[in-house]
């Protein structure tokens, strides 16, 4: 447990969710939260984060499974028994009151009395440097400086646990990388325990402790960022975090044959030695131009895009397969080049596991 944590442990055993019409959108959620850890749910739209999320509130009741903190059952008190604060995507705010009251909404509705809930309000709003619109309505801000009330009057009741639905989607790409860096700092100050829903593993890989990658609600692989980012457990989360490369395959032994380029020493002692496999290979780890490590790959261009320090390139290897790879240099369509590709950074997975099945 962190410093300035609420509880030691917050455990989800379990937890499910089925709607009246017989869908499941959550199938069993487990998930040890330690107190203070920043936890990302990440998945493509409708995997369930939301319904997870909106369980962990209790706005919506569980179908089955429990919520405990540490000896504390949780998913039977009703939201407000809970002492959860709650940030979303749309801000949610009171049109009609200004910054400051928006703040001191929480306060108010737990009897605060008026000196101690003026001078949290204070605190809350030059924590989230927006002391200067104190007296602004919601309608005279930005979207980043809304967003920033949201989350101010999340933390001014001191929540257990704080839990944020997409909260940077309404906003412009400058803007959301601002306001991820506030969130990561506000989050190094105040320790607070945050559960935070995005379907942009970027936004999750930077912000996280740990992420919690979900598909049609099921929980794929926990982890930290850099697992992973480096390990993913199974073809579709690699296809989520970037593995943009998905080439069929055919396991030989300690090798696989992937279509594009040839045979390769996998080393991965927990693949059968044969049978239909996917391998998955990062763009980045596919370089045109870069050091002569690894194995060549003969490329045709089809389109080379701009991306400030490299190029994004779509190629063609000989017997046809598309490939996105890496160039340091611009290249023009119809160039033949050459990849490396270092055979430790593909990842195979058994075919069974297709990384677009929904
Ligand atoms: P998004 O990023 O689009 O919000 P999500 O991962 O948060 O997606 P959820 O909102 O949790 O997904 O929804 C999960 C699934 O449950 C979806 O397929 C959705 O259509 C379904 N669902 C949500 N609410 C209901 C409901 N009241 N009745 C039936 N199905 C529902």
């Amino acid at each position: 447990m962190s410093p300035g944590a609420a509880f030691r442990e917050l455990r989800i055993r379990g937890l499910g969710r089925r709607f009246g019409n017989g869908f499941t959108a959550l199938d069993g959620l487990d998930l040890d939260i330690g107190g203070g850890e920043f936890i990302a749910l990440l998945g493509p739209s409708g995997c369930g984060k939301s319904t997870a999320l909106n369980l962990l509130a209790g706005l919506l009741a569980p179908t089955r499974g429990s919520i405990w903190i540490d000896e504390q059952r949780v998913d039977t008190l009703p939201p407000e028994k809970r002492n959860f604060g709650m940030v979303f995507q749309n801000y949610a705010l009171f049109p009609h009151l200004t910054v400051a009251e928006n703040v001191a909404f929480g306060l108010r509705m737990r009897k605060v009395g008026k000196a101690e809930r003026a001078e949290r309000v204070r605190k809350a709003l030059e924590l989230v440097r927006l002391t200067e619109q104190a007296g602004k309505h919601p309608g005279q801000l930005s979207g980043g400086q809304q967003q920033r009330v949201a989350i101010a009057r999340a933390i001014v009741v001191r929540p257990r646990l704080v839990l944020m639905d997409e909260p940077l989607s309404n906003l412009d790409a400058k803007l959301r990388l601002d306001m991820r860096t506030e969130i990561r700092l506000l989050h190094q100050e105040l320790s607070l325990t945050t559960v935070y829903v995005t379907h942009d593993q970027a936004e999750a890989l930077s912000l996280a402790d740990r992420l919690v990658v979900m598909r049609a609600g099921v929980v794929q692989q926990i982890g930290r960022p850099s697992e992973v980012y480096e390990r993913p457990a199974n073809a579709f989360v690699a296809a989520f975090v970037g593995y943009r490369n998905a080439l069929p395959g055919r396991l030989i032994g300690a090798d696989v044959e992937i279509e594009g380029l040839g045979r390769i020493r996998h080393g991965d002692g927990d693949l059968p030695a044969e049978g239909e496999a996917v391998a998955m290979i990062r763009p980045d780890d596919l370089v045109i131009g870069g050091p002569e490590a690894g194995r060549p790959i003969s490329l045709t261009v089809r389109v080379c895009e701009y991306q400030g320090r490299s190029f994004a390139v779509e190629g063609r290897a000989p017997d046809g397969t598309v490939l996105h790879a890496a160039s340091l240099e611009p290249l023009a369509p119809g160039d033949h080049v050459s990849a490396h590709i270092r055979p430790e950074r593909i990842r195979v997975f058994p075919r069974a596991d297709q990384p677009n099945r929904a």
